[in-house]
């Protein structure tokens, strides 16, 4: 896939495949599909990397340390968080979640994007760190269809889902402060909805280089 960032006055102007270094903040309600969308996603658009977390909960069935997560013990975890090698931690559902410090100018360089899945009091903290964080939240369509997901994936005791319930309809009011939200319904809408937010986002971090480079181009044809 290439994206067509400017068409400005006939001139194409085109930048393939890349990130520009900026930051998507994801959060939703647990068992809304934000790990299954974020998946599809990062297999649609390239240069988009998942900012992989650490935590201290176990592993669920075919989840992947070092993919998934970075799955340490409590003391491990604590050590990181006295050696302040977190952008952000959090205690969510009674365990510790940790996001490592990104190098944004070398994401930049690069140009890649990071994704960070994180929940509503990691987004805020992340918020202090982070220059203009792109803030999108993800809803299932209902708090039944919700409930349905949580069961059907087979991961919790009816104890801990309802607890995952309870959480989201705190949770949910904190949607407010994000830029976007998107329902997800449909996997394949949910995951185009995102497409075109990171689309329009990158057009928007790149319009002052592709107004100078056209500005360039115009100079030398015509100037
Ligand atoms: P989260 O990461 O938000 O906790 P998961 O990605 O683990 O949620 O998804 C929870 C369950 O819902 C999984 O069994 C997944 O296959 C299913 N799921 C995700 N998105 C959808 C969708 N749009 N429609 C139906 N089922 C979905
Ligand atoms: P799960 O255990 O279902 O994978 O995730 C539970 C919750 O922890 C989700 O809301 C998820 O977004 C959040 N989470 C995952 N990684 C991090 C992180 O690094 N920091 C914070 N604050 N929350 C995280």
């Amino acid at each position: 896939m290439s994206f067509v960032y400017g068409s400005v006055c006939g001139f194409e102007w085109e930048m393939r495949e890349k990130g520009v270094g900026l930051i998507f903040i994801i959060s939703a309600p647990s068992g809304t599909g934000k790990t299954t969308v974020v998946k599809r996603l990062m297999e649609q658009v390239s240069g988009l990397r998942f900012s992989v977390s650490y935590t201290t909960r176990l592993p669920r069935p075919g989840e992947k340390d070092g993919e998934d997560y970075d799955f340490v013990s409590h003391s491990v975890f604590k050590r990181m968080v006295e050696g302040k090698e977190f952008l952000e931690w959090a205690e969510v559902l009674g365990n510790c979640y940790g996001t490592p410090r990104p190098d944004l100018k070398k994401l930049e360089s690069e140009g890649i994007d990071l994704i960070l899945d994180i929940d509503t009091q990691g987004a805020k903290k992340a918020l202090k760190e982070i220059d203009q964080p792109i803030l999108i939240y993800l809803l299932p369509p209902s708090l039944k269809v919700l409930r349905e997901r949580l069961m059907n994936r087979s991961a919790d005791s009816l104890e801990m889902i309802k607890f995952r319930l309870s959480n989201a309809r705190r949770d949910v009011d904190e949607a407010h402060w994000y830029h976007y939200v998107i329902i997800n319904d449909r996997i394949e809408d949910a995951v185009e909805k995102l497409k075109s937010i990171i689309i329009a986002a990158r057009c928007r971090r790149v319009k002052d280089r592709v107004l100078e480079e056209n500005k360039k181009q115009w100079e030398e044809k015509d100037g």
